[in-house]
């Protein structure tokens, strides 16, 4: 990535895309597996693997010179989500269901191998397939919308749980509270963070890009991809969250810091 996306920086979005010299080291691109009594359940899902060796993939020329420009991609074949299920244990028939952080492209790579599952995104991050030119804000209707798959688009419950103010919309995976959906606005106008609650363990909060450094977001300062006001708010009720919950482990999916914190609180 470019060290102006991870951020802090003041540069506006279009100015440090194409001016940037420098990458960051690697970062990961994490799907997360969770291991519920009722099913196997996804949170995000990859970028396709395709990306890297069908030129093709990002459909224009615009399209495939700004994403070059975002990211470069190393996905070797024993990096895919089939194998890394593989290596967990599992197939990909096993999950049940895959929950979207939002449609970016390195979240729904994974799309065109769960036609058996169910598909969970927020009705506010479908929305922004409607409006106009979604390519510009990197959502590729032809990797999203495919034929066969059963979208669950949802929208938010009142939780009256006062512990988990001030989030007090959230959507219940399994109607056992272990697994919550919560509305963490601002990479993407309808991105969602997953809260998962084990018993005697701490609890998980997978954030998607919310952040991509636990330490920028716990010092409030948004990335340099994202709606800078909003995701300040979400930032603050997260931190907020945090506090309450105290032990939270807060997972961002790009985050080099993540595998190891997740290890250490399994
Ligand atoms: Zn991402």
């Amino acid at each position: 990535m470019r060290p102006e996306h991870v951020g802090p920086t003041r540069k506006p979005m279009p100015l440090w895309l194409f001016t940037s010299t420098r990458w960051t080291a690697p970062r990961p691109v994490s799907a997360f597996v969770i291991e519920h009594r009722d099913g196997v359940v996804l949170f995000d899902t990859g970028q396709d693997r395709t990306s890297v060796t069908d030129p093709r993939y990002f459909p224009g020329r615009l399209d495939r010179l700004v994403n070059s420009r975002i990211a470069r991609f190393d996905i070797p074949p024993d990096q895919t989500l089939t194998a890394g299920l593989i290596r967990l244990g599992y197939r990909l028939g096993d999950v049940e269901t895959a929950v979207i952080s939002h449609l970016h492209p390195d979240h729904i790579g994974g799309l065109p191998l769960l036609a058996h599952a169910s598909i969970v995104v927020s009705r506010d991050e479908w929305a922004g397939l409607e409006r106009r030119r979604p390519e510009a804000r990197g959502l590729y209707r032809k990797h999203i919308d495919l034929p066969g798959l059963r979208w669950n688009r949802i929208g938010y419950e009142p939780l009256a749980e006062p512990r988990l103010e001030p989030f007090s919309h959230g959507y219940d995976l399994f109607g056992d509270r272990s697994v919550l959906l919560l509305p963490t606005l601002g990479h993407t106008p309808g991105s969602l963070s997953m809260l998962v609650r084990r018993p005697g363990k701490a609890s998980l909060l997978l954030v998607g890009d919310l952040t991509y450094d636990e330490a920028l977001l716990a010092s409030g300062q948004p990335s340099g991809m994202c709606d800078r006001k909003q995701t300040r708010v979400t930032m603050q009720q997260v931190n907020k969250l945090r506090a309450a919950l105290r032990d939270l482990v807060i997972l961002p999916s790009h985050d080099p810091g993540a595998a190891e914190r997740l290890a250490a609180a399994m």
